[in-house]
């Protein structure tokens, strides 16, 4: 039984206003698909269904607001919950709950090698947190956030809360509601 499972994520078009409905990664497990997980552009690199979908109709794409686990072996953060800001708000503890069940039933945790924290972060940021160096990051969070400010200020203020570990415990996320483009 495959741990890494799409789901259908419906979505209106901002664009032409067409209602898109397409899969997206619900659970990925990097022993499974690390295609999935890996980008060689940075960023703006990751495939369709884990960052961003595409309107079928005009192509215009949209940032994907869904809920997701993404368990990584061997990482310095290896269980990642990234959802919408809006979620992240409110409470997520039942969806990290629900998803890290389905995964567990799945057989992720089989070989016990994902103990400790679900870290929690926008979805808006998984692109950043799966491509940046995070142990080098930890290391010096000024730098890391200095190399990011190219991608706009919310970014780099949720990225600098995930490195301190504070998004799970309610600290600020801002700026997650621009319509396209850059985070
Ligand atoms: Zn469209």
């Amino acid at each position: 039984m495959s741990v890494s499972v799409r789901a259908p994520y419906a979505w209106t078009c901002e664009e032409c206003g067409r209602r898109c409905e397409a899969p997206v990664w619900r659970v990925v497990d990097s022993r499974e698909r690390p295609d999935v997980l890996s980008s060689r552009t940075g960023p703006d690199g990751f495939g369709a269904g884990l960052c961003q979908v595409a309107c079928p109709g005009c192509g215009t794409r949209a940032y994907v607001e869904a809920p997701v686990l993404v368990l990584r072996a061997g990482a310095v953060v290896p269980t990642l919950f990234a959802t919408s800001v809006a979620q992240l708000h409110e409470d997520a503890t039942a969806t990290v709950a629900e998803l890290v069940e389905q995964a567990r039933l799945a057989g992720a945790f089989a070989a016990g090698r994902f103990g400790g924290q679900v870290v929690r972060l926008p979805r808006r940021l998984l692109p950043f947190a799966l491509s940046c160096d995070v142990e080098r990051d930890l290391a010096d969070p000024e730098a890391a956030c200095r190399e990011l400010a190219e991608h706009g200020a919310p970014t780099v203020t949720n990225y600098r809360y995930f490195l301190r570990g504070d998004i799970g415990r309610g600290g600020p996320v801002r700026g997650g509601r621009e319509r396209s483009g850059r985070v």
